[in-house]
């Protein structure tokens, strides 16, 4: 009985001196872990994240209400109502994306003519209620405003490849 003790004994200690020495040599690798959500990892130029609607520089709309977006999209999650403007134009009076049907499959993105409708870097935009994620063109434009530079330039680094 004393020698299986004695067995079992020099058997843990041999397993915490090894456990400690994995350690000890682990301890002064490169992490593999980040300290979110104060440390973010890196993004892919064409992550698709939350939408926006942008707007050109002097500050009109890009979207031209052509729906391409509502027809392409698969789970049918884009509904916009449109209107000729007083010069002509046709710019939307309703854009909404209901994002709980929203598969962020990029296809409205892809469809579009003038880069109006994108999905930004964006990814923390959970809410505690369904209400929140029916979003619409205000939402959406504020959107566009708040990521515009990321996303101009995401698409500036992506152009290369298309
Ligand atoms: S990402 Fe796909 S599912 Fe989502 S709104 Fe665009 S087309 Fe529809
Ligand atoms: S966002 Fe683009 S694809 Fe959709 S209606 Fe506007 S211009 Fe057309």
């Amino acid at each position: 009985m004393a020698t299986l003790d004695r067995v079992a004994r020099s058997f843990l200690l041999g397993e915490l001196v090894s456990g400690m020495a994995l350690t000890l040599k682990t301890m002064f690798k490169p992490k593999h872990t980040i300290n979110y959500p104060y440390e973010k990892g890196p993004l892919s130029p064409r992550f698709r994240g939350e939408h926006a609607l942008r707007r050109y520089p002097n500050g009109e709309e890009r979207c031209i209400a052509c729906k391409l977006c509502e027809a392409v999209c698969p789970a049918q999650a884009i509904t916009i109502e449109a209107e000729p403007r007083a010069d002509g134009s046709r710019r939307t009076t309703r854009y909404d994306i209901d994002m709980t049907k929203c598969i962020y499959c990029g296809f409205c993105q892809e469809a579009c003519p003038v880069d109006a409708i994108v999905e930004g870097p964006n990814f923390e935009f959970a809410t505690e209620t369904r209400e929140e994620l029916f979003y619409n063109k205000q939402k959406l434009l504020e959107n566009g405003e708040r990521w515009e530079a990321e996303i101009a330039s995401n698409i500036a680094l992506d152009a290369p490849y298309r």
